[in-house]
């Protein structure tokens, strides 16, 4: 069921968040586990997970923007590609990311000559890095679960990975995928009723238009859902496609 922009409805979106993670959760964690002893991936420390040579942006839960908030303010921008833009032209998105500091590579704003200054304080995501999940259907219809970070691109293989080691890992994966299988369904709840209650709705024709304002260099105002409520940012010149092209006004 889609609406006329071709778009799934809220409850829809909703649900299909829900059964994901029932998906996660029915997943065997010893199965997960074996699946990381397999890939034998050992972490070189070249920092190119740090960069957008390797990630368009990182993606911040709650706890961690507060964090990152408490290290360093400025290190907080609005995560790119905003969910929705209202019939006033205004963006809605589900939460902050890294500010990237703007250098060839797009380093992560904590990076420095190479390595993370806030190491023993990192982020989840940065902890799970790189055994992230995404569920797949192959061609034969058969659902299962791969790691989206293309480990055989980076790093080195055939490490030995003690199994107290993988378990740990695996443990770790599951809890960050909840958590943001849970960040993502409280942000649609939270927006349904927000938008029904100040009798709003989302618009792709001004999602098109508010772009081609941002792009142009014009201020345009994103909400950024964070703590159960949002919180009022400005872009400006660079429009609001990749973290390290927003600045605030
Ligand atoms: S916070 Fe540290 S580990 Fe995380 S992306 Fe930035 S530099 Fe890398
Ligand atoms: S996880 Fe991969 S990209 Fe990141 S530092 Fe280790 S080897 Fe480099």
């Amino acid at each position: 069921m889609v609406n006329s922009a071709g778009e799934f409805p809220l409850s829809c979106r909703i649900i299909a968040l829900v059964q994901e993670r029932n998906r996660l959760f029915s997943y065997p964690l010893d199965h997960l586990a074996e699946r990381i002893r397999e890939t034998g991936f050992c972490c070189i420390s070249c920092g190119a997970c740090c960069t957008r040579i390797r990630n368009g942006h990182v993606f911040l839960l709650d706890r961690d923007a507060e964090a990152a908030r408490s290290i360093d303010p400025s290190s907080l921008v609005p995560a790119p590609d905003p969910e929705f833009c209202d019939q006033n032209g205004t963006f809605y998105v589900s939460g902050y990311s890294l500010r990237t500091r703007g250098d060839a590579a797009g380093s992560c704003w904590f990076l420095r000559d190479g390595r993370c200054r806030i190491y023993p304080r990192r982020f989840m995501v940065c902890r799970t890095y790189p055994y992230m999940l995404r569920r797949v259907v192959d061609e034969q219809g058969t659902p299962d679960w791969r790691f989206i970070a293309r480990l055989y691109q980076h790093g080195r293989s055939g490490h030995r990975i003690q199994p107290e080691e993988c378990r740990r890992i695996a443990l770790e994966t599951r809890e960050y995928e909840n958590a943001l299988l849970m960040h993502e369904i409280t942000f649609l709840e939270f927006m349904r009723g927000y938008l029904l209650e100040e009798g709003l709705y989302h618009d792709p024709v001004q999602y098109a238009r508010s772009l081609h304002r941002a792009a142009a260099g014009d201020p345009v105002t994103i909400m950024v859902y964070f703590d159960q409520g949002l919180e009022e940012q400005v872009v400006g010149a660079g429009g609001v496609g990749r973290m390290s092209s927003l600045s605030f006004c």
